[in-house]
């Protein structure tokens, strides 16, 4: 069966699989120095954003990965104040970044600010924190700032990134990864997009791989749905430095003082849970 071009197709190809969805117009198209932005008029999603033929944030689904890339890991923090996040360049991760009060500081460090510009035109309701206080946002490469970065400067990393492709691929190598641990303090975590547990079980085990190489002395895989990416199910990884990422502040996930649409604190101790395939396969590459 064909699809006209009245539809937007990503194909991945680790899994050989496709994913569409029915278009009304493209309403924003830019190459930036970095990327290709492509923004969709949809019919059943609302907007949809691309960045180089992958999908990144449509209006209808985006809070499940964004209150999941960042709820958990400053629920599991014992009080995060300085947070940075890497790429998230549509500002939804920021969003809910800023509902924390104890939060301090957020600085989000996306190397395209073409992604943010397309946001603000198109997803305004994700740059709605944008202009709070306690929010910074810089354009230039993540992996150079995080080296720039003080040392234990940090309570909280959010790897918001692309996939490991193109400016993103710096994001999900060891040398980043020790840039991390260096910038955290003790009591610290790092949680970035792990790909699908499915469809890219080899990047997922990278990331985990990494995350040791680089002195992380826990590591933890959230699982949690994502429609609009491939196999619709991914997974989010937390690093600790001195911090058990299975152990979180579930009273205060429980009393969080802000309303979400996916987040609370079953679906943190839910998302923890490991599946059986993937139990096994962990011991298997990582031999206790
Ligand atoms: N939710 C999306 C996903 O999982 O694919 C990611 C959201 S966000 C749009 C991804 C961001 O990573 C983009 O804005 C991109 O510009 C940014 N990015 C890619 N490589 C980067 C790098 N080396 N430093 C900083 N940001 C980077």
């Amino acid at each position: 069966m064909g699809l006209d071009d009245s539809w937007f197709t990503e194909v991945d190809d680790d899994i050989k699989t496709a994913w569409s969805a029915k278009i009304r117009a493209k309403v924003y198209d830019r190459q930036t120095p970095y990327q290709h932005i492509e923004v969709f008029e949809t019919e059943g999603l609302g907007y949809l954003m691309v960045i180089d033929g992958f999908t990144m944030v449509s209006t209808l689904e985006n809070f499940l990965y964004h209150e999941m890339m960042a709820h958990p890991v400053l629920f599991t923090h014992q009080a995060p104040r300085q947070v940075a996040i890497i790429g998230g360049g549509d500002c939804g991760t920021l969003r809910e970044v800023m509902r924390h009060p104890g939060v301090e500081h957020c600085v989000q460090i996306d190397i395209d600010e073409g992604v943010t510009e397309a946001a603000r035109r198109f997803f305004p309701e994700l740059c709605e924190a944008n202009d709070d206080p306690r929010a910074e946002l810089l354009f230039q490469d993540g992996i150079q700032w995080m080296k720039d970065a003080a040392p234990e400067s940090l309570d909280v990393i959010i790897v918001d990134s692309t996939d490991p492709i193109g400016p993103g691929e710096v994001l999900f190598t060891p040398t980043f990864y020790r840039a991390c641990h260096r910038a955290l303090r003790p009591g610290g975590l790092i949680v970035q997009q792990s790909e699908s547990p499915l469809a890219h079980m080899h990047i997922l085990q990278r990331v985990r791989r990494g995350y040791r190489e680089a002195g992380f002395d826990a590591v933890e895989t959230l699982f949690f749905p994502q429609p609009i990416y491939p196999t619709g199910w991914w997974s989010a990884t937390l690093g600790g430095k001195g911090q058990n990422p299975r152990e979180f502040r579930e009273t205060d996930a429980r009393n969080k003082p802000f309303a979400t649409r996916y987040y609370n604190a079953d679906i943190h101790r839910g998302a923890l849970a490991q599946p059986e395939f993937f139990r096994e396969a962990m011991e298997k590459a990582e031999p206790a």
